[in-house]
């Protein structure tokens, strides 16, 4: 094709992921080293000889990553195999002690999946080609620089051995909105299934793969046929850590490829860097293919039957479904359903709340007060899981009618997150405990007699007049009265 024909073509972009997650578990996937890093540990203390890679050192599966994977599995509607078998990926780089990674070749724990996810008020689902469980290699860390740049370059294997699953998805994806909106979802799904900590450093790594073909050959549905996408030279980019960092290497790489094929060039095949920090994606070398990586049988690790696992392990009800539960079950707007399935732990507190008081109490109280509260201050439910008792203690203060919502939420909500203070403690200091009946009662009718004029005002239609009665039984009960009784109280006495 000449530069000129170049030029005119529309182009359609098409993105596939291999998403790499660490599983939780307490140990390491093939030895009986903690994967929990310690706060100032100490690099390469948490290593055996199975992380090392020392010769003779045989590896033992661990139970909970295979456990994890499958309740993966079932989150993504996937087919787990009769069963699954290990294999030697061989590469020498320095964070890999053995020169080859034990990872799954032709029986993955997981194939044929689905994720669904919401991006622009739009449902999209991607297909899950493969989900495969294997080991994390150790961490390198440059001195000096960059991956390019660095003057020498230090490896700590604590992380090798952490168990990781790598999710392929189809080339489905048509925008890098989707991916970002994609990854929230998986993080979601991962979160709720109890196996993926989001907080911690690394815990999730992307490589993107992005191309560009004719937009005359997306049809119907987005669907482009398997010719086209096998020819469409793409790049490979790595190193990505983060939901924004894939959506900003992808947008970056969209319009290298754009601007290169509209300038009559080749895209070149090639495995490209994320440098988060420049926003640029930076050539590293041709791809390698997977005859480069010689796959054989991991003889040290039998094949494992996993046929029954399926029905053996159980997953929480997913966020999709919780969400629509919620609205039915407590009539909530999609806008709190959202809020409340946000994370699992708020989900289950919500319920929590609304099983012991009332449904839109609890709603108003976690969705709105407490979220609203923690969000200002940017802590998460996590945070204060020791403390949410505390919180429904003032959800029953405030159901029980013992202080108002209004002083609930600006003195003792408050209080208890910047202070730390219990609820009781703070409505026992601030005297927020209500005015009793009959002392609201003298204040209505000293309101009433000190206040002539403002009496005589009601009596003529005056609006302002009752609201003004109002706010001196208001201040004179230091704000502890329920305004809506001093308002009928008010009315009563007025009206007699
Ligand atoms: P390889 O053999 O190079 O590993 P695969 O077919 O296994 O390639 O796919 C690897 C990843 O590349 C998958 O996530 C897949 O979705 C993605 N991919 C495949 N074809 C394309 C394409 N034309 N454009 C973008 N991504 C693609
Ligand atoms: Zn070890
Ligand atoms: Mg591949």
């Amino acid at each position: 094709m000449t530069a000129q024909t170049a030029r005119s073509r529309d182009l359609a972009t098409v993105i596939g992921l291999e998403v790499h997650v660490q599983l939780e578990t307490d140990t390491k996937i093939f030895c009986g080293c903690s994967t929990e890093p310690a706060d100032d540990e100490e690099p390469n203390s948490r290593t055996c000889p199975v992380c090392l890679g020392l010769p003779g050192a045989l590896p033992v599966l661990n139970e909970a990553a295979v456990a994890a994977a499958v309740k993966v599995g079932k989150a993504i509607d996937a087919s787990i195999p009769e069963e699954t078998r290990f294999h030697r990926k061989n590469y020498y780089y320095p964070d890999l002690p053995k020169n080859f990674q034990i990872t799954q070749y032709d029986a993955p724990i997981c194939q044929d999946g689905e994720l669904a996810f919401g991006v622009e008020g739009e449902e999209r689902a991607v297909a899950i080609r493969r989900a495969h469980l294997e080991e994390d290699p150790g961490s390198l860390q440059h001195v000096g620089g960059g991956i390019d740049t660095a003057d020498y370059t230090l490896v700590d294997y604590n992380r090798a051995g952490t168990p990781l699953m790598e999710i392929v998805t189809e080339p489905d994806f048509r925008s890098p909105g989707e991916v970002r909106a994609f990854l929230a979802k998986l993080e979601e799904v991962l979160e709720y299934l109890g196996v993926f900590d989001a907080t911690r450093d690394g815990s999730l790594r992307v490589d993107a793969n992005l191309s560009m073909v004719d937009a005359d050959a997306v049809g119907e549905g987005g669907a482009i046929d398997a010719a086209t996408l096998e020819d469409a030279n793409r790049t490979e980019v790595k190193n990505i850590s983060s939901h924004t960092g894939a959506e900003k290497a992808l947008a970056y790489e969209q319009s290298r490829q754009k601007n290169a094929i509209q300038r009559g060039a080749d895209v070149e095949q090639e495995t490209r860097h994320w440098d988060e920090s420049k926003g640029v994606t930076l050539s590293m070398r041709t791809k390698e293919e997977e005859k480069d990586y010689r796959y054989f049988r991991e003889a040290d690790l039998p094949p494992l039957r996993v046929a029954d696992w399926k029905e053996r392990i159980a997953i929480p009800e997913l966020p999709a479904a919780r969400r629509e539960r919620f609205r039915g079950e407590y009539g909530l707007s999609r806008e709190a359903a959202d809020k409340l399935t946000s994370t699992k732990q708020v989900a289950d507190f919500f319920e929590e709340v609304a099983e012991a008081f009332d449904p839109n109490l609890a709603a108003t109280w976690v969705a709105d007060e407490l979220l609203g509260e923690l969000n200002y201050r940017d802590i998460h439910v996590t945070d204060i899981e020791g403390r949410l008792d505390e919180v429904t203690r003032l959800v029953e203060l405030v159901a029980a009618d013992e202080i108002t919502a209004k002083n609930a939420r600006e003195t003792v909500l408050r209080g208890m997150l910047d202070d730390g203070d219990a609820p009781d403690e703070i409505v026992e200091r601030e005297g927020l405990g209500k005015t009793g009946d009959d002392e609201v009662a003298a204040a209505v009718r000293e309101a009433i007699d000190e206040n002539s004029d403002a009496v005589a005002d009601y009596h003529a239609g005056e609006d302002g007049a009752l609201n003004f009665l109002v706010g001196q039984v208001m201040q004179s009960t230091g704000g502890s009265a329920d305004p809506g009784t001093v308002n009928e109280l008010l009315r009563e006495e007025l009206e007699d």
